[in-house]
């Protein structure tokens, strides 16, 4: 194929890609695909010296569908130049400064200074709105910059438009419909076909023929520019969004006045670490020149005005194909799936395995082995697939497990998840079982770590909880890495663990829905074993933080005979559970103050601490804010020392905890 042939097929491509995005709503592949055929379109074009007259490097996207009536704007609306580094952004710099000294020399008035402004590039759809004489009269889509659908039923749904503002000349304001992450979440909490990304999501609603679809999924909107107004002039950008501010215009507050290229970087960088604390999707930032004089002068080419540019951010969202899905047994018997992707990058990110929270979730999103699937990733959180995009490939159906992946036990539905029934020989549930039991807010036996269970496993034929106390020194001694001190010192850490204390025994045994707070408050109220053992539900349902849902649990698991013969055995081992009184009646300097705890402590376990204050009626939070009293400051406190500091919150040093445990012990 030759290169003109080779342009040509972009063009096609580009215009099918586009026909789905903007005119369906339907995109084929995601942004970062299609600005990657962009990109190299728009090479080949310069390297050819020919543009096409179909090419969507000249023309603003968007077909207008015939179902709603056309509506014509007064002044036409652009799309925006972009770049990805910065590079890009300085040679536009540049190409501006030129054109402004060009005018200069040729011109006797006087140009102001080049200065800019730095805001959110929002990722939903342009809306163009008309007023007159103080008036809503007409709201539209962008459609081809000429003119575009009159979706003004739909606009009426977003209820922080004004209908009526203080201006009454006519004027045409812009700015962008956008689907709020949290109604999202919402929605797809509730809904059968879930959504699979905000900015569809508000494009489809607003361009559905059915305007209560915009009230339905929350649709909301931000305005940045007036495009026509009658009988004004604006110098700058700021005197142009405080007017919208005073005609009651939603204005995003984040934008930066910047005066160099050094401030326009650091400007895009602090809105892309800001990025994930947004409840809407932004794609980039975008680089206006700030005065309207300038503006004047730089102009429009067809597609976009050269006084504007966007900053692209590393895309959040990529495709990429599901190559299998994996189903894992974990503690509580849960069988949870993982999809198996062909690896793909997302913003420096290799990615190979995304969650998948259950069956249902399976087929809601309509996945199937094959399937190019469409995922999101965004700091610190593990990717998750959205749904899947059409692909040509042949799809094979995901199949429901019937049987354990780990021990090959007939599994169980309940609700919408799968269990494994085989809660005494998983192999996987029994290491995740035994390292919680081990773990230190439960039996705490230290040097028993997940790795020695799992080493453990190998050597000896470990089943249950109980048998961690029949170890014995030629058990542990056959463990890899395990020599004469650290067998001996396991075995002091597992007899040492058999005096625990009540709340942590609780804990220890695993019932579904109990942590560490609930073993605590179930310790508090029935003070021995025995009688949490043979409560009721009623009785298990009035301690507090524990529902139904959870009495029923626990009373379900006490009823069990092998849970019985374990704990049984658990005694008879030498494991006893004391529990001591620990709630104070009495005031002490503790009592109805909240903590937080910061920084390591040379004699003291931060948990012990927590632990008094709690038993004296104090509380412990673990961020420090307004309500926080005092801050209880260890060696090398980190951040919370600094809030503290600057909420003049009072510090309590290691010398002064000890005092006050001192008088209350
Ligand atoms: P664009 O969306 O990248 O930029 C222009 C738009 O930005 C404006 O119309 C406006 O609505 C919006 N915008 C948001 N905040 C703004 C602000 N503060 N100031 C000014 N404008 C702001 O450009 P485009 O031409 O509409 O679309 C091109 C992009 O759309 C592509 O780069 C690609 O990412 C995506 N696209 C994807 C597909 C696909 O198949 N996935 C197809 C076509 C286009």
């Amino acid at each position: 194929m030759n290169k003109n042939e080779k342009m040509i097929e972009l063009i096609n491509r580009l215009n099918e890609l586009n026909y789905h995005y903007y005119t369906l709503d339907e995109p084929l592949v995601s942004d970062r695909e299609y600005d990657v055929l962009y990109d190299e379109l728009r090479e080949l074009e310069s390297e050819l010296g020919t543009v096409l007259e179909n090419s969507p490097t000249i023309r603003v996207g968007g077909e207008v569908l015939d179902s709603f009536q056309r509506h014509f704007h007064i002044a036409p609306l652009y799309s925006l130049d972009k770049s990805q580094d910065f590079q890009t952004l300085i040679n536009w710099e540049n190409r501006i400064e030129r054109i402004i000294n060009e005018y200069d020399m040729t011109n006797s008035t006087k140009t102001p200074e080049l200065e800019f402004v730095v805001e959110l590039k929002f990722d939903g759809l342009t809306i163009n709105l008309t007023y007159d004489n103080g008036k809503l009269v007409a709201a539209s889509t962008r459609g081809n910059g000429t003119f575009g659908e009159d979706i003004l039923e739909q606009i009426l749904r977003i209820y922080s438009i004004p209908l009526e503002i203080e201006f009454k000349g006519k004027m045409e304001v812009q700015g962008e419909g956008i689907m709020p992450l949290s109604a999202l979440e919402k929605y797809n909490e509730t809904h059968e076909e879930p959504l699979k990304n905000a900015r569809n999501a508000a494009a489809g609603a607003l361009r559905n023929l059915n305007p209560n679809v915009v009230k339905e999924r929350g649709i909301d909107a931000f305005f940045y520019n007036i495009g026509y107004i009658e009988g004004m002039q604006f110098e700058t950008d700021s005197e142009m969004k405080d007017f919208l501010v005073k005609n009651r215009f939603k204005v995003n507050s984040i934008y930066t006045h910047c005066k160099n290229m050094d401030e326009i970087t650091q400007a895009i960088n602090n809105i892309e670490t800001k990025r994930d604390s947004f409840d809407f999707l932004i794609d980039g930032a975008v680089i206006k020149v700030d005065s309207y004089r300038l503006r004047e002068i730089l102009g429009f080419t067809n597609k976009f005005p050269r006084w504007a540019i966007a900053y692209k951010y590393e895309a959040e969202e990529i495709s990429t194909r599901l190559l299998e899905v994996q189903w894992n047994v974990g503690r509580t018997a849960k069988v949870t799936p993982s999809a198996i992707l062909e690896p793909v990058n997302i913003g420096g990110v290799t990615v190979s395995r995304a969650t998948l929270n259950n069956y249902d979730d399976i087929e809601r999103k309509k996945l199937r082995i094959n399937s190019r699937v469409l995922i999101r990733r965004s700091n610190d959180v593990i990717p998750e697939v959205l749904g899947t995009l059409p692909t040509e490939e042949e799809t094979y159906e995901i199949e429901l497990p019937k049987y354990c992946p780990a021990c090959g036990s007939e599994l169980y539905k309940d609700g919408v998840h799968i269990f494994c029934p085989n809660t005494l020989s998983c192999k996987p549930q029994l290491i995740s079982r035994l390292t919680h039991f081990a773990s230190r807010d439960a039996m705490d036996i230290e040097g028993l770590s997940e790795k020695t269970i799992e080493k453990l496993l190998e050597t000896i034929d470990l089943r249950d909880i109980t048998q961690i106390y029949e170890l014995e020194y030629d058990d542990l001694i056959k463990i890899e890495g395990f020599k004469e001190k650290r067998s001996n010192n396991l075995l002091k850490a597992i007899d040492k663990s058999k005096d625990v204390d009540l709340g942590s025994l609780i804990f220890a045994l695993g019932i579904k829905n109990i942590g560490v707070k609930s073993g605590k408050d179930l310790a508090d109220h029935f003070k021995s074993m025995e009688s949490l053992q043979n409560a009721s539900v009623e009785e298990l349902s009035s301690v507090e933080g524990i529902g139904t849902k959870t009495a029923e649990l626990i009373e379900e698991f006490f009823h069990d005979d092998t849970i019985h013969r374990s704990l049984d055995r658990l005694y008879e081992l030498g494991v006893k559970s004391h529990y001591e009184d620990t709630k104070s009646d009495e005031v002490s300097f503790f009592t109805d103050k909240t903590f937080v705890i910061t920084g390591s402590f040379e004699n003291l376990k931060r948990n012990d601490i927590k632990s008094i204050i709690e038993n004296n009626g104090g509380k412990v939070s673990s961020a420090v804010s307004k309500n926080t009293d005092y801050l209880v400051m260890g060696e090398k406190p980190g951040s919370k020392y600094d809030k503290a500091m600057e909420l003049g919150i009072e510090i309590i040093d290691e010398n002064r905890i000890n005092e006050l445990i001192s008088e209350v012990k």
